[in-house]
């Protein structure tokens, strides 16, 4: 018999995950347990106060912990879990800077892989929608309404500078108000920065499924924070949700649509895919445990707990996915790991939960402790140290508190970090009627329909004329890209439309390192060229053989 420590592996450093950690190093000796933690970062993200980010008011790496520095004893290996083999003991990590997959056997495993936002089904929302659940979520977002605010301030069209400063959040849940308060402080306290935005309106919306927002909190304090937040100018839409989006507007349920270029959605969310992927007891996706968190059929091997669980406390309620639940799960996990390595007795489930809190902003929030409810800047000050308390480590509790000074007393920092230059081949999603270019524009990408059609019309005479109708397989927009002119029609969706987007950078660079690939794309503009429009050439195309055009010149790209 191996005499060995016991290979304790931990899947996921979120709450769940890096607690285990933890009280699994003051319950075991190094000599009775090896701990190893897989996390996609090598930090730990304590999310209750990444909505903070937004403004500034928390710096960026002062809302994450290095995993290194929380769990000194466990061994991190920051990498993607790929699967989990429940009946072989092994999990398979995605491959490093050498291109081989790692497997790693276990005598226990702890699956704490929390939950991932999934907008399968809503068309346009992956390609328009942010999620908020990470760092770099919270980064993208803040860049992005930078960007939009810079954008509006030099946009003479009033329309589309109305879009720059509307910013829609899909779920009125914690998350989501949070996320817009945060937002919606931040935009009011750096307008006055943008002189030709100082005096221009804003426009801030919670879409929210149920008929009120905070459905976590009892309807008296859902109702004052509904106050508070429209009394700063937060529209609150009830009974309605996020159906789809453009990269103009948020399309809901009913039928509104609500013109933006910021789309925040905190919902719905999913299992990642290592968990989706487990053939076990389950229950809505969730893994199914029993009151000890071990997996069914897995008693003493495996345990399950944080977002990705579906816990019943010993007093029978269903555990919410909160962070205080997850620290506590992680406490219950550790001494029953602890009681398989050694012996001893199990710890059961049973935490009923402390109370709710969360922020409105601006010196104002929500809290419900027991029976007791604290509303306002009470509630704020109790928010704020509440969770500065349960940040671990006296340094980041330290430069906290020292952002929250820095913000008390001077203004929100407005610098961007910007981190990419380039957005990349991307897919864009598109309703009928919406315009994808229009005549005049400069050429900036090449475009290939994956589903759905599209109109070529081109003003003549002062009149719009439908030259085609170009579907599924080919392509426009490489014409002005290749001739340096511009756009010399318009592109309008005729029914939903999914486009693949390539932009002029990637276009130049596959034809410069791929010949035939540009070859496709010359022949395919000269023969346009050669069809002859009135300007000599349709950038989107004349009429192709696979589409319903006008004209009797054919040409036709098909991938
Ligand atoms: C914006 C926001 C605000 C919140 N505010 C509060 C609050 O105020 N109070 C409260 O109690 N709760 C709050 N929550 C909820 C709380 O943060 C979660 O319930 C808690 O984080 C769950 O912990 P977890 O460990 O299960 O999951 P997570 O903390 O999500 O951790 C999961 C970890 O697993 C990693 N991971 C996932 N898949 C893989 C993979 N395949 N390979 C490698 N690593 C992987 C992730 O990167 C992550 O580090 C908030 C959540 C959000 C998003």
């Amino acid at each position: 018999m191996c005499k060995g420590p016991k290979q304790v592996l931990i899947l996921g450093g979120g709450f769940a995950g890096v607690y285990t950690a933890r009280y699994l190093a003051k319950l075991l000796r190094p000599d009775e347990a090896s701990i190893t933690l897989i996390n996609r970062e090598n930090y730990w993200v304590y999310q209750p106060m990444l909505p903070e980010v937004i403004s500034g008011s928390i710096g960026l790496t002062n809302v994450v912990s290095p995993i290194r520095r929380l769990c000194p004893r466990s061994n991190l290996i920051m990498r993607e879990v790929e699967n989990i083999d429940l009946k072989g003991q092994i999990v398979t990590v995605s491959p490093g800077f050498r291109p081989r997959q790692l497997q790693l056997k276990y005598d226990h495993l702890v699956i704490a892989l929390g939950n991932i936002t999934n907008f399968h089904g809503m068309p346009g929302l992956i390609e328009n929608a942010m999620p908020f659940r990470t760092l770099a979520d919270a980064m993208v977002l803040r860049n992005h309404v930078i960007h939009a605010l810079e954008e509006a301030d030099v946009e003479e069209d009033p329309e589309l500078r109305r879009r720059l400063l509307t910013f829609v959040v899909g779920g009125g849940g914690f998350s989501g108000v949070e996320v817009m308060a945060e937002l919606n402080d931040f935009v009011r306290s750096v307008k006055r920065n943008y002189l030709r935005l100082r005096d221009e309106p804003h426009r801030c919306v919670i879409v929210q499924a149920g008929d009120r927002i905070l459905p976590e909190m009892s309807e008296p304090l859902a109702m004052f924070a509904q106050r508070i937040l429209r009394e700063r100018g937060i529209d609150i839409i009830l009974n309605d949700r996020l159906k789809a989006a453009t990269s103009e507007r948020a399309i809901l349920q009913s039928g509104a649509e609500i013109p933006c270029k910021t789309l925040i959605s905190t919902v719905p969310s999913a299992l990642p895919q290592a968990v989706q992927k487990l053939d076990c007891s389950k229950e809505r996706g969730k893994l199914l445990v029993n009151a000890h968190l071990e997996l069914k059929d897995y008693e003493g091997k495996v345990w399950a707990l944080g977002d990705c669980a579906c816990i019943t406390t010993a007093a029978g309620t269903k555990v919410p996915p909160t962070a205080q639940h997850a620290i506590r799960e992680a406490i219950t996990a550790a001494i029953n790991i602890a009681a398989a390595v050694r012996g001893g007795n199990q710890a059961e489930f049973n935490f009923e939960g402390l109370g709710t809190l969360g922020s409105l902003g601006h010196g104002a929030a929500v809290a419900q402790i027991g029976s007791v409810t604290v509303s306002g800047l009470l509630a704020w000050l109790l928010w704020r140290g509440v969770y500065l308390m349960k940040m671990p480590g006296l340094n980041r509790k330290i430069r906290i508190a020292a952002d929250w000074l820095r913000h008390l007393l001077f203004p929100p920092e407005l610098a961007q970090t910007k981190v990419a230059f380039d957005s990349g081949i991307h897919n864009q999603h598109f309703e009928p009627g919406d315009i994808i270019f229009e005549q005049g524009d400069l050429g900036d990408s090449v475009y290939v329909i994956e589903e759905g059609e599209c109109e070529v019309l081109c003003k003549r005479k002062g009149q719009r004329e439908l030259l085609a109708t170009l579907s599924g397989g080919e392509c426009f927009g490489e014409m002005a890209l290749l001739s340096h002119r511009t756009r010399n029609a318009t592109i309008r969706a005729r029914t939903a439309m999914n486009v693949l987007i390539i932009p002029k950078g990637d276009f130049d660079k596959l034809r410069q390192s791929v010949p035939i690939f540009g070859d496709v794309f010359t022949e395919l503009a000269q023969r346009r060229a050669e069809a002859g429009s009135p300007h000599s050439s349709v950038d989107p195309g004349m009429p192709t053989g696979g589409s319903r055009g006008n004209s009797n010149e054919a040409v036709l790209f098909r991938r």
